[in-house]
């Protein structure tokens, strides 16, 4: 549904500029000249608090050596403890629940290790056949390790149209063969938010645990791990929060569940006073931070210091609220303006059912992405016909969001996008 006060309108566009309680927070980062990003769902621009951050970390290296680990602003022996406790309030947990270590990938494959606890005929675990790549390919080589054969272990719940699930449809698969569930809360493709705390509720009524991917989340949505009972969950913080190429990922761990002995151990997951015991008893710490396995990345993880002190200041219903309007104005221009040239809204319309990004689906979407690039806008191009485009709440603004659009509208109507292939780059 288009917005009530829509126009197509450049001096529109300015009008909600003019009225952006965070348009504030744009020239904090390095924004490139001549250029509209709309790509922060992949790799978020980097701020200068991140980047003196970073630095700061580097002095810390390069004044105090191995006292690093102890003194400086943000001692490096606990620096994954503070960075949880900063992220905490993004994802509505207690500071203790969150930890910043790993990535994305490895984090799953630990809380697998740590969650996933076969028993009788409860040997499934239960995904969805829209999930990331890295995701699946986890949960396989997790099966196999307990000697399962994955075709038939991991059940992937089926999407009607390729682009949502239902959630009755997971709710049906959630059988008593079932002992584990791992959901994204927000589909990279399409963008679709699932219901987290109807599903939750519906997994434990069951006796099923379940927990979630937030890499298309944190940072875009609000969430409340803890009110919805949610088990565990994982992310990465280069997305939407801004911390860099690689940067350190996140778990969550639900208090309930400390003191579960770690799927894979290491000695950073140790209890902080007994670490340097040098003891082969492994004491674990009676927080998130168990899960941790080695040292943590301390370079990759400092950016995040200045990241986080931005999304507190701003506020994560704040940073919610733009990013519902500006997308909701995305939509309606692309309705208005390139109604006709073959683009399919490929994200759901509902508020409580869409995240921050906007999904176009078109069947020259790869080539019509390198036009998009040529010509100063930044996409990403999704296999084999999104093209996914992302106006961040920090730094993106209405006016780029309409410049974006005359832009694209200029590509189809003088088929610029004919020069390239359709085929997709290697990183796409
Ligand atoms: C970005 C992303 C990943 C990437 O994982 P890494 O371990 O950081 O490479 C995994 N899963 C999902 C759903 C993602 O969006």
């Amino acid at each position: 549904m288009q917005s009530a006060s829509f126009s197509p309108t450049i001096e529109y566009a300015r009008e909600l500029d003019s009225r952006d309680d965070l348009a504030r927070f744009r020239e904090e980062f390095y924004l490139h000249p001549h250029t509209i990003y709309l790509d922060g769902n992949s790799l978020g621009l980097l701020s200068r608090r991140a980047e003196r951050a970073l630095l700061n970390a580097l002095d810390d290296w390069k004044l105090l050596g191995i006292d690093g680990w102890t003194q400086g602003n943000h001692p490096w022996f606990t620096l994954a403890e503070k960075l949880g406790k900063w992220s905490a309030p993004l994802v509505g947990a207690l500071p203790d629940e969150v930890i910043v270590s790993g990535s994305t990938t490895t984090n799953l494959h630990q809380l697998v290790a740590t969650f996933y606890q076969p028993v009788g005929k409860r040997t499934k675990i239960l995904a969805d056949e829209l999930n990331f790549p890295s995701d699946i390919y986890a949960l396989q080589s997790q099966l196999r390790l307990h000697g399962f054969d994955p075709e038939e272990h991991l059940v992937r719940v089926k999407s009607r149209d390729g682009r949502f699930l239902e959630e009755e449809d997971i709710i049906a698969a959630m059988t008593d063969e079932i002992a584990l569930i791992v959901l994204p809360t927000v589909l990279y493709r399409s963008g679709q938010l699932l219901d987290i705390e109807r599903l939750t509720k519906e997994a434990h009524a069951r006796g099923i645990l379940i927990g979630f991917d937030g890499c298309h989340s944190v940072g875009a949505i609000p969430h409340r791990f803890d009110e919805w009972d949610v088990d565990f969950a994982y992310w990465c913080n280069y997305k939407y929060l801004n911390s860099g190429p690689g940067g350190v990922g996140s778990l969550y761990v639900n208090r309930k569940h400390f003191g579960t002995l770690p799927g894979l151990a290491g000695w950073f997951g140790s209890r902080k006073d007994k670490q340097f015991d040098m003891e082969h008893v492994f004491t674990p710490a009676e927080t998130a931070g168990a899960y941790q396995i080695g040292t943590p990345h301390i370079l990759s993880m400092a950016p995040l210091l200045g990241s986080l002190e931005m999304f507190a200041e701003a506020g994560m219903e704040n940073i919610r609220s733009k990013s519902l309007q500006i997308t909701q104005y995305l939509m309606d221009l692309v309705d208005h303006e390139l109604a006709g040239m073959g683009f399919t809204i490929g994200n759901l319309r509902e508020n409580n059912r869409r995240g921050g990004h906007v999904s176009l689906e078109h069947t020259e979407a790869a080539r019509i992405c390198k036009a998009l690039k040529e010509n100063g806008v930044v996409p990403d191009f999704r296999a084999p016909n999104v093209i996914r485009l992302a106006p961040i709440a920090l730094y993106n603004s209405y006016s780029e969001v309409w410049n974006a659009v005359q832009i694209l509208k200029t590509i189809m109507v003088e088929k610029k996008y004919e020069q390239y292939e359709n085929k997709r780059g290697v990183v796409a």
